[in-house]
């Protein structure tokens, strides 16, 4: 009750909108991936602006279990359970219906520090252990408080930083798409119906499911828009239309 209490104060406290039209990372979308992504950015400094058409933040991470497969951690080691990016990815492949063995390279290696440091150096305690279906062995990791407790430390990490700013209640229309690449986005206030369009260098499509950003993607027309491939180890290029690895879990993000 008193998480809930403080993620609607901490949501209904920057309410105050900008009055800047612009700013350097424009992020749609206040889930785990928007808000790992606008984290990151505002720690190497960048003023961010995250657009989501909800009063809440944390997308569909607050009703999720608050369990993520992760390789090789402490709390594996502390727990006596011999796991290793071998094994995992042998496992992974196996039960995978499309597993793509790149993909799954990147994500054994390296989801011990991109994921388990990255979130509990932000506050996510993970305190249990299960063994799924099609693992050989204990690696699903259970976030104390569940999906709540997986995200609200980054939703609170963000509230902190006073260079992301939230706008709520907004919905993000249509990327604005100039001499062929994308400068912005057109909002819609969902309370008081106003249009408003923002601009910035970068824009982090965090709407949630792979289809719906590929939507985005192919909105833009852009010669060189790529279908989204959350978690990509190799982000294809050039610019403008990059589809990068700004993901954490099973949440993806698109960075036109
Ligand atoms: C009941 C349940 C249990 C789950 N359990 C687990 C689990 O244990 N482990 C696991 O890994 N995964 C689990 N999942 C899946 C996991 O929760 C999602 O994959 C993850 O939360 C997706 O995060 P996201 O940030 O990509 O998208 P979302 O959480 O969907 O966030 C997208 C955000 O974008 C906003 N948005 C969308 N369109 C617009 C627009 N046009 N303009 C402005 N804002 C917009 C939405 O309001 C939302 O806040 C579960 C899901 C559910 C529903």
């Amino acid at each position: 009750m008193r998480a809930w209490a403080a993620a609607l104060a901490g949501t209904l406290a920057p309410f105050a909108v900008p009055s800047a039209k612009t700013t350097d990372a424009i992020v749609i979308g206040a889930g785990i991936a928007g808000l790992s992504c606008a984290l990151e950015a505002a720690r190497s400094g960048a003023t961010v602006l995250v657009i989501d058409m909800s009063t809440v933040g944390g997308g569909h991470a607050i009703l999720s279990n608050g369990a993520v497969c992760l390789i090789g951690t402490p709390l594996q080691a502390s727990s006596g359970v011999a796991d290793s990016p071998e094994l995992a990815r042998a496992d992974f492949v196996a039960r995978g219906e499309d597993a793509d063995p790149g993909w799954v390279a990147a994500y054994v290696e390296r989801s011990k520090t991109e994921i388990y440091d990255w979130l509990t150096e932000a506050g996510v305690i993970f305190d249990g252990l299960a063994k799924p279906p099609g693992n050989s062995v204990a690696r699903l990791h259970l976030a104390r408080g569940k999906g709540w407790g997986l995200v609200g430390p980054l939703l609170r990490e963000c509230f902190r930083r006073p260079n992301i700013t939230f706008l709520w209640a907004s919905r993000a229309e249509k990327l604005i798409v100039e001499r062929g690449a994308v400068t912005g986005v057109a909002v819609a206030n969902l309370r008081t119906g106003a249009r408003r369009d923002w601009r910035a260098p970068v824009v982090v499509v965090a709407t949630g499911a792979s289809r719906t950003i590929w939507k985005w993607c192919a909105s833009t027309g852009l010669p060189n828009s790529l279908p989204p491939v959350a978690c990509s180890s190799a982000p294809p290029t050039p610019p403008p239309v990059r589809v990068t690895s700004w993901s954490r879990g099973s949440a993806g993000a698109w960075v036109a």
